[in-house]
């Protein structure tokens, strides 16, 4: 296995539509090992979740994983996940404010809105078919990765660019304000 290279924010590919896998290309040894090595990339960076895009892979692949207390004590832990073509289903019309980062964006936090429960029909890395309904951490956390399939990232959901923060400072005071929220 090996760690890839990260694409950053001003790479075309992160602004391209993924194209999605048939199940023989997803069965292929090297679309397998692209994913192991996503798996891979994600643990080295301590994300949460990896979208092939930022990987420079314009493909419909993401993997997500939260292992507990991993950044922050508080995160919510999420087992390793890996979804291939998902399609997600926005299943409430509450939306929360939440902190986000990206690996693609550097060391910045933001605060955007996301629904609070999606259902993502997607199919797992052997081609079965797999539906997941979730809430909370997890649903913000898919509706980032699969946003990365359609060349959207976090910032373009900011409704307010005032929340824009480095990690260092994000931790002085974005914390802070979140929970006085
Ligand atoms: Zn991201």
């Amino acid at each position: 296995m090996s760690i890839l290279k990260v694409a950053r924010l001003g790479n075309p590919v992160l602004r391209k539509k993924a194209l999605p896998l048939t199940v023989e290309e997803l069965r292929k040894p090297d679309v397998q090992e692209l994913i192991d090595n996503m798996v891979e990339t994600m643990r080295e960076y301590e994300g949460v979740g990896l979208a092939a895009p930022q990987i420079h892979e314009s493909r419909q692949i993401v993997v997500i994983e939260s292992a507990n207390g991993l950044r922050y004590a508080e995160t919510p832990t999420i087992p390793l996940t890996i979804l291939v073509n998902p399609v997600i289903t926005y299943c409430s019309e509450e939306v929360a404010d939440g902190w986000e980062g990206c690996l693609s964006v550097g060391d910045f936090r933001g605060v955007v809105s996301r629904s609070t429960s999606v259902k993502v029909n997607a199919l797992d890395r052997k081609g079965k078919e797999v539906s997941i309904n979730a809430s909370g951490f997890f649903a913000v956390v898919l509706q980032h990765e699969i946003d990365h399939l359609n060349g959207i990232v976090f910032i373009d959901r900011m409704k307010d660019l005032k929340t824009l923060s480095f990690l260092k400072e994000y931790e002085r005071y974005g914390i802070k304000k979140e929970a006085n929220e």
